[in-house]
């Protein structure tokens, strides 16, 4: 089955894994919402580039996802833009590293707000016009961080474990929908939101970004190397193909065997 035509939304896709995912899908011939942050003239030239290169329709709302509303209001402009959704990845996602005993609730707040319930909106707004149409695929950017725990991650491990549990009930009530349901969970992947980790490690610890890059590897991932955005896109490609039609409530690490040990 050729993925050309459908119609996909990628949440925070402005940057990083988003933008590789929503790439992975253009390049397929699929139709694609782009939400996220960013500079407006640089967002536009990014969505014409993509337009141009994968001659396929891009558009793009800017949503704030950390408000109930707007989830809502994302969803539903992705239906009437393109006139249903075959394909929801809830991808935006944030990050804050802090012992529990100084986190700040408003980083708690937005980091659940963002990483957790956006996803459970996003899937609540988007499941009755997948059922309707009795094909969907719906894939959670979770991460290694919702199969196992790092210290001053409290929220981020929090959400993404609960991203997975989300995961699995949504897989269980649309097994026999046509709709699967799966999280990918990726280790290291170079974008900015790790990049700013290592920034933050190699100011506090007065060494080279390069130095903190490949500490930050040593600790946590036995492969020493970055996983891409556009593989991250490929393992999506792949859970929207028939080969995936029975592959539903899954956890998918792609982590350079981080989880392994
Ligand atoms: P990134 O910072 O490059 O991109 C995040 C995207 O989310 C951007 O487009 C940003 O504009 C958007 N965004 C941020 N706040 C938003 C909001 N309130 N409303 C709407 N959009 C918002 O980060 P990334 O590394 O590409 O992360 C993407 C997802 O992958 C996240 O869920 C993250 O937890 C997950 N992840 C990342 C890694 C990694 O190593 N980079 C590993 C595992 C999981």
């Amino acid at each position: 089955m050729s993925l050309k035509g459908k119609r996909a939304l990628v949440t925070g896709s402005t940057s990083g894994i988003g933008l590789g995912v929503a790439r992975a899908l253009c390049s397929q011939g699929v139709r694609v919402m782009l939400n996220g942050f960013g500079d407006p003239d640089e967002i536009e030239r990014l969505r014409k580039a993509m337009i141009e290169e994968f001659a396929v329709d891009v558009a793009y709302v800017d949503a704030d996802l950390t408000e109930a509303t707007e989830v809502e209001r994302l969803v539903r402009s992705a239906i009437e833009t393109f006139g249903g959704l075959d394909i929801l990845v809830n991808n935006a996602g944030v990050q804050f590293v802090s012992p529990i005993e100084d986190f700040p609730i408003e980083q708690w707040n937005k980091i659940i707000a963002l990483n957790l319930s956006a996803v459970f909106l996003g899937m609540r707004a988007a499941i009755p016009t997948m059922k309707s149409q009795g094909w969907g695929r719906i894939i959670n950017i979770a991460s290694a961080h919702g199969l196992v725990a790092s210290p001053h991650k409290v929220a981020y491990v929090a959400a993404k474990h609960a991203v997975v549990g989300a995961t699995k009930v949504a897989a269980l009530e649309l097994a026999n929908d046509g709709v699967t349901v799966n999280a990918i969970c990726p280790g290291w992947v170079l974008t900015p939101l790790v990049e700013h980790q290592i920034e933050d490690r190699a100011r506090v610890a007065g060494t080279s970004v390069n130095y903190e890059s490949e500490e930050l590897l040593r600790e946590k991932q036995p492969m020493l190397t970055f996983t891409s955005p556009a593989s991250v896109g490929s393992l999506v490609v792949f859970l929207c193909s028939d080969a995936a039609t029975t592959m539903t409530g899954a956890p998918i690490s792609i982590d350079g065997g981080w989880t392994a040990q």
